[in-house]
């Protein structure tokens, strides 16, 4: 390794390899060499398509507008997920970005609730979250807020079509000095002493050498664990879908400014609207079901005509061990992979990105850098995860063998300990930086009926009549919002518009 860290070589031009190469070429300026391989041959994963809203702190720290962000990507606007069936068969409830009511006082509005609740006087929880109110009537709007309201903005995500995304992000690099080099990587140079990936040879015989390598080659991790043999914690026990089959449908009105997640007998169905096609998939457990089965459940469930022939995935859920290991870092699919139901990857791309920009080494990587880069990195996975399993754990829908397994699962500890504080008196504590916040953790263990026994003590502060006016005003005022807000296809039909030249 030389002296200075001035060469970084990123290996995969999927949605990781090229956020990755956008946000080192908007940051990493002079004296920085940025090159990106990637093999035709191979592609990409080819999906992913739904975000959460950190996704815009991202576009916005490259300076790209949103306008034109969604006119390159076919994008539309997300306000949450629903979750269809999960709960009971015939349940639905969404988790829905942003807070779950507004404030009053020192306590989170769902302890007020949880009260009016219990003396038969609340709706459902969702009423009370302007984002659900506003996706169930498909409105949206930027939402702007004077800075002494007492309501709450509308956080928004995207839709967007990954493929697109990825060649957005190529000609932003490219334009900034990063460069691209076609081809497939064939071996591994090792340095003899340090033991760092020293180079890679391409099947055409070219030798690229780097300081830094970033391993953004999806699933196999071509240079994390196939040349670095690094381990990966497998996590099939707690989430055991390991395929998906994915279609494109032709685009459905109206565009539903939200991701439908429905469960199924062995898994379940994701459903995103973009503006020129409908993307479809079933995410589901091959030891409960066939491929075959999987794909007629699915074809026999299409929102949309098939635009394509159906495409089998096959994963593993679990992390790296270390996604930081000697001089190679893995950002993406190579790092770990949890399934897409809350729609987490692509924020795990982005956070990768952050840390690789924190940590950044000047000169020789210290041991202690890399140390904190991976706690870091387990930490917030292993959160997501946790996340991810509740809505496995808590399934209302007994008698099909997959589902009946997964609510008697032992669950790993930090969770099990969350859903019991939960229940019994409605607490959330939210630790460090993780990612969920207490109305996502709230919103879903509600949506799946683990409801508390209690709730905090504070919230007895206001009478009975202080109470009922509490949630009418803020039922209410959702309510008249999400109504003077236009329709979410004339929203995203307006902002797409070509602008006419003055
Ligand atoms: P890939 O897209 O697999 O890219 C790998 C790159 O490495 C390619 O360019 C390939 O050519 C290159 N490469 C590999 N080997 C070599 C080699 N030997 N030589 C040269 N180049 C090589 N995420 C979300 O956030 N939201 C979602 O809704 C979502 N849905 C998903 C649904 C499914 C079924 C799956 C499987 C994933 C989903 N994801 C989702 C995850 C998301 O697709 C990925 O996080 C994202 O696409 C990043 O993938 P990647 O760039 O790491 O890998």
């Amino acid at each position: 390794m030389s002296e200075m860290v001035r060469s970084i070589v990123i290996v995969g031009g999927g949605t990781a390899g090229w956020m990755t190469a956008a946000a080192l070429a908007r940051f990493c300026g002079k004296g920085w060499r940025i090159t990106l391989v990637e093999s035709d041959e191979i592609g990409t994963v080819g999906v992913g398509e739904a975000t959460i809203p950190m996704i815009r702190n991202f576009n916005q720290a490259l300076g790209i507008d949103e306008a034109d962000f969604l006119r390159a990507t076919q994008g539309t606007y997300k306000l949450g997920i629903e979750f269809a069936g999960w709960g009971g068969r015939d349940d639905r409830y969404m988790h829905a970005f942003g807070l779950v009511g507004r404030g009053l006082g020192l306590l989170p509005f769902h302890h007020y609730w949880l009260r009016a609740r219990a003396a038969g006087k609340a709706g459902p929880l969702g009423d009370y979250v302007l984002n659900n109110v506003a996706a169930y009537r498909n409105r949206f709007a930027h939402v702007q807020r004077a800075a002494d309201s007492m309501l709450p903005p509308l956080p928004y995500a995207f839709h967007f079509d990954a493929g697109l995304y990825a060649a957005y992000l190529r000609r932003y690099a490219e334009a900034r000095g990063v460069v691209r080099v076609e081809g497939r990587v064939v071996d591994v140079e090792r340095d003899g002493g340090s033991g760092d990936v020293a180079a890679l040879t391409l099947a055409d015989g070219e030798r690229i050498a780097g300081d830094l390598f970033v391993d953004c080659s999806g699933f196999r991790g071509l240079l994390i664990e196939g040349a670095l043999a690094t381990g990966y914690e497998d996590w099939s026990h707690w989430l055991p879908c390991d395929r998906a089959v994915a279609v494109p449908c032709a685009s459905v009105r109206p565009l539903t400014p939200y991701t439908r997640a429905t469960a199924r007998k062995a898994g379940w169905q994701w459903r995103i609207p973009l503006q020129h096609r409908t993307g479809n998939g079933h995410v589901f457990s091959s030891a409960h079901m066939s491929e075959d089965a999987a794909t007629a459940t699915l074809l026999g469930n299409l929102d949309g005509e098939a635009l394509a022939e159906p495409r089998m995935l096959r994963f593993t859920t679990g992390r790296r061990t270390r996604a930081w290991n000697r001089n190679v870092v893995a950002i993406g699919l190579s790092a770990g992979f949890i399934e897409p139901l809350e729609s987490t990857s692509i924020h795990l791309i982005q956070t990768g990105i952050n840390r690789l920009l924190d940590f950044l080494p000047n000169g020789s990587v210290a041991d202690a850098d890399r140390d904190a880069f991976n706690r870091l990195t387990a930490f917030e996975i292993e959160r997501i995860r946790d996340f991810v399993i509740l809505h496995y754990a808590a399934n209302g829908r007994t008698g099909e063998p997959f589902w009946d397994a997964l609510r008697t699962m032992e669950l790993p500890e930090p969770l099990a300990n969350r859903i019991a504080m939960f229940r019994a008196n409605g607490r959330i504590v939210r630790e460090h930086d993780e990612l969920f916040d207490v109305a996502g953790w709230v919103q879903v263990m509600v949506g799946q009926n683990i409801l508390p026994e209690r709730w905090h003590p504070l919230a007895d502060q206001i009478d009975d009549a202080q109470l009922d006016q509490f949630l009418t005003t803020v039922a209410t005022a959702f309510a008249r919002d999400a109504e003077r807000m236009p329709d979410h296809d004339a929203f995203v039909a307006r902002c797409v518009a070509t602008p006419q030249p003055q």
